[in-house]
């Protein structure tokens, strides 16, 4: 078999929902949009239903319908982009929370779910979703009548505690939903380690949960393992892969792996990313191509099987930063191939 094999660690993934829902006192729901940041949601979702989350938000509507089968009937399942045109039954079979953005989708909620529970996205700053203060103070009494579940907003700078964007935007969400007794929320992983002030009645934590930064206490969750298929010795002078970046500057010995860009592995990273046998790290030579990487393993003693690009000594983040991006996309982009494990799963 060739396909490389990612590892998800769902007892990581539990303990680090544990470790933030342990810093607050409110409750924290998980993010389990993008098939919980590629991982799969369905299984990432029971896991953290188990472990004790009761609160479940994706993007769309349609990554709704996993989430409600694997956690059954009764838990709430919000909808960041609210009620879209042709939402409607998706909405209503799966019993989904959409957090309405608009007045258009407010209408458009009312007049085809009248009694179906819905959320509002207040947006206080980042103008990406929700409604401005000036469309919110205008609908405000009619929505309120209406009965949302959850008032919430986003923060734009929360990996920066320092940012004064977090102040601002925390000031703005007061402004807009004091004296209303709905419950509210306004943190990511980011705003829920900013502390308590901008914790409200939930955080929505999603990164934290799957490993990554700005969750610096996070036990890593992902491990990608990729099959040698075959190992050379080259000789001083000989190049390795597409338009020769690299030269051979003494006789090395090469292994050639079974993944490339098109499981994810970016090929920004490869200059500065290792693949490690045990606790070695093999420098990528060449470029990364769709399906093969190749390595110097001249400094193993021994032939590996198989050599690992992410693990516990090469977090999502440092993969991250190899490739000049974020853990998020790093993870998102992993892809289809992957032959998948999941480890402590107990259903
Ligand atoms: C993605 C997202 C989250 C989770 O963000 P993390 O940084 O991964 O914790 C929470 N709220 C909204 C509105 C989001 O879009």
């Amino acid at each position: 078999m060739s396909t490389a094999t990612l590892t998800i660690d769902l007892t990581a993934i539990r303990a680090n929902w544990r470790a933030l829902n342990a810093r607050t006192q409110c409750e924290t729901a998980a993010v389990v949009k993008a098939n919980a940041y590629g991982l799969g949601a369905s299984t990432v979702a029971r896991a953290l239903a188990q472990e004790g989350a009761r609160h479940f938000f994706v993007a769309a509507a349609e990554e709704g319908v996993s989430v409600r089968k694997a956690v059954g009937q009764d838990l709430p399942i919000y909808v960041f982009s609210g009620h879209m045109a042709g939402d409607t039954d998706l909405i209503r079979d799966y019993n989904l929370i959409p957090m309405l953005n608009s007045v258009d989708q407010l209408i458009r909620h009312a007049e085809n779910l009248s009694n179906h529970p819905f959320g509002i996205q207040l947006d206080t700053g980042m103008n990406r979703l929700g409604m401005e203060p000036v469309e919110w103070q205008a609908v405000r009494d009619i929505a309120v009548h209406l009965g949302p579940k959850l008032l919430i907003s986003h923060l734009a700078c929360s990996d920066d505690p320092s940012h004064d964007m977090n102040e601002q935007q925390w000031q703005s969400f007061v402004d807009m939903t004091q004296d209303l007794d709905i419950p509210k929320s306004l943190s990511a992983t980011g705003g829920l380690l900013l502390g308590e002030k901008y914790h409200f009645d939930m955080t929505r934590p999603g990164i934290g949960i799957y490993g990554g930064l700005p969750f610096t206490k996070a036990k890593p969750v992902a491990t990608i393992s990729i099959p040698v298929i075959q190992i050379r010795e080259v000789d001083t002078g000989e190049t390795v892969g597409y338009s020769n970046t690299w030269v051979a500057p003494t006789p090395r010995r090469i292994a050639t792996v079974s993944a490339g860009y098109a499981d994810g592995i970016i090929r920004a990273m490869g200059p500065k990313t290792r693949l490690y046998s045990g606790n070695v790290g093999c420098p990528i030579v060449g470029r990364i191509s769709m399906d093969l990487i190749g390595v110097d393993i001249t400094l193993l003693s021994e032939t590996p099987t198989s050599l690992e690009l992410l693990n516990a000594h090469q977090t999502i983040d440092v993969l991250a930063d190899n490739a000049g991006t974020i853990g998020y996309e790093i993870l998102t982009s992993l892809g289809g191939r992957y032959r998948r494990k999941y480890l402590g799963d107990l259903a």
